[in-house]
């Protein structure tokens, strides 16, 4: 019997469960055994929210270079035109493999699947449940996770940092130092292969569609290791968030209601994007979230409208039941009343550079789904192209590890320190958290200008001198774990943005 292969997922959305499941299928290959480290459930996670679908080619009206051209115009041509190519022509079997795998997705009485369109889709391609289309997607893997002896959930656990050993081109990655979010207690996980898995940073600005654990934990751990990034100055913008007062995560509608016909109106009725875009309100985000900004600006409103009514009420509640239910509990009659929006931050384009498999340039390190840089999206993501690489990329990344990472004898987790947890935040983090993202959505958001940048990277630098002793008295709250990776990713999108001096996608500059 070979020694089994082991390996460390970080994080336990779509593409580590993805990732993990498809690996231990291999298992008949080399065993193999898969630890996934998550600091949360997966019910806070991105993949979970996930509304609107799966984009896929699934109709002879449709091809794969209409899908190509979609990517590509909406990422500006920036994306890797072969990864564009790989990752979409592996859409419909990805599909039709996740129904073999028990997924539900809407279909009509013929069982033909329902098709939605979202913006910059020049057709119908989007597979979905309902709105509710991530859930399915976890609950399906989820299943499969939980029954394979292989597969072991670690949860509370955060990685704060990568084991790397070596020098030069011996450098290695040999595991992760992990807090368990229970006791406090740090210690280090040894493994043949790390897979960071961690999703998005949307916590990095005000206001964002994303749960409270999007902090860009994978991409600060792999900037402190001096992994190659790329791409980190593209922050998508969703140009429809529900508006409300409340703090938190903000509400997504998605944009499969405007591809079902609602439209977005001017504080004054005027309809918003008719005169801006030809594909109007499923022109590409960055320029519908832009718009509303811009308009936002110039009418000093805080919010514009969405006007849903051609839709009607009753169709509403059956397509998008979960976005109707969340406008009903704000007292709004959705598919008749304006629905409040506001753009919100919603998905990291960029991340830590790897190749269409999910190999980063450090040796025993992947990276897969939003952590990740695969270069399909380029300067802007094309709706629900996520999802398809989050499912697509780690089932080549498992195809190809047991040629990548050595099998060896491994040592065992040791323990690093003891209860360095604190339940207790200083007023000064929350205050430092507050200043961070005030200056990364003022500066460094939808429209931002070189002298903003520049004093972002000010006010990063003060807060990182600011934390740095608390950080040193080893008695750490997440709140401050969170801080210390949100200033890493926050400097890495402003250095980034600050090195582009030409707006593309979602980076827009104004000159002064
Ligand atoms: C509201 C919303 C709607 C969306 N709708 C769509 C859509 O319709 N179609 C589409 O294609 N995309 C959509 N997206 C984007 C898509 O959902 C995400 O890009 C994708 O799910 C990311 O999957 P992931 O597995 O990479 O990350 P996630 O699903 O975010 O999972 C990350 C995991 O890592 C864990 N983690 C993070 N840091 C650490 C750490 N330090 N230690 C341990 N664990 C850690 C988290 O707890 C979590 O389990 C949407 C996103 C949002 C927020």
């Amino acid at each position: 019997m070979n020694a089994a292969l082991d390996v460390i997922v970080v994080g336990g959305g779509i593409a580590g469960m993805a990732f993990a499941t498809r690996l231990v299928d291999r298992n008949d290959q080399q065993p193999v055994r898969v630890r996934i480290f998550s600091k949360a459930a997966v019910e806070a996670s991105n993949s979970f929210a996930a509304q609107g679908g799966v984009a896929a080619v699934m109709r002879l009206e449709d091809s794969f270079e209409q899908h190509i051209r979609d990517t590509m115009n909406v990422g500006a041509g920036r994306n890797d035109p072969d990864v564009v190519r790989l990752v979409v022509g592996e859409g419909p079997a990805m599909i039709r493999s996740m129904i073999d795998l028990g997924a539900h997705f809407d279909s009509d009485a013929t069982g033909r699947l329902q098709l939605a369109r979202e913006g910059g889709h020049s057709m119908a391609r989007v597979v979905h449940h309902r709105d509710r289309t991530g859930e399915e997607i976890v609950r399906v893997l989820q299943a499969r996770v939980r029954s394979s002896p292989h597969i072991e959930v670690i949860e509370p656990q955060r990685a704060l940092d990568l084991l790397v050993e070596g020098e030069g081109t011996d450098r290695q990655c040999r595991g992760i130092r992990a807090m368990d979010l229970r006791s406090g207690d740090v210690m280090d996980h040894f493994a043949s292969l790390v897979v960071l898995a961690t999703g998005g940073a949307g916590q990095v600005y005000e206001r964002t569609t994303n749960p409270i654990g999007a902090t860009g934990d994978g991409v600060a751990m792999a900037i402190r290791a001096d992994v190659d990034l790329r791409d980190m100055a593209f922050v998508q913008f969703h140009p429809t968030a529900l508006h409300t007062t409340e703090p938190g995560p903000a509400f997504l509608i998605s944009e499969a209601v405007r591809g079902a016909g609602a439209r977005l109106s001017a504080p004054d009725g005027r309809p918003l994007m008719k005169a801006i875009h030809d594909m109007g309100d499923l022109a590409p985000r960055n320029v519908i979230a832009r718009a509303i900004h811009r308009e936002m600006q110039l009418t000093g409103s805080s919010h514009l409208w969405l006007d849903a009514s051609p839709m009607g009420v009753a169709r509403f509640a059956m397509e998008f039941p979960a976005i109707e239910k969340r406008c009903r509990e704000m007292g709004i009659v959705a598919g008749r009343d304006r629905i409040p929006v506001v753009p919100a931050a919603h998905y990291m384009c960029g991340g830590i550079r790897t190749d269409d498999s999910g190999r980063t340039a450090l040796k025993g390190l992947f990276a897969l789904g939003e952590c990740a840089s695969s270069g399909l999206h380029g300067a802007d993501r094309l709706a629900s192209n996520s999802l398809l690489e989050a499912l697509v990329i780690p089932k080549r990344a498992a195809g190809i590890v047991f040629t990548s990472a050595p099998i060896e004898k491994l040592r065992s987790s040791r323990p690093y320190r003891e209860n360095w947890l604190s339940r207790r935040t200083s007023a000064i983090v929350t205050r430092a958290l507050g200043s961070l993202r005030h200056a990364m959505s003022t500066h460094v958001g939808i429209i931002r200008e070189e002298g903003g940048m520049l004093h972002t990277l000010c006010i990063i630098a003060m807060l990182e001198r600011q934390i740095a002793p608390i950080w040193n008295r080893r008695r750490w709250s997440p709140e401050l774990i969170d801080l210390r990776d949100l200033l890493v990713v926050a400097r890495s999108i402003t250095s980034a943005a600050l090195a582009e001096p030409a707006s593309m996608g979602a980076h827009y500059v104004e000159v002064k």
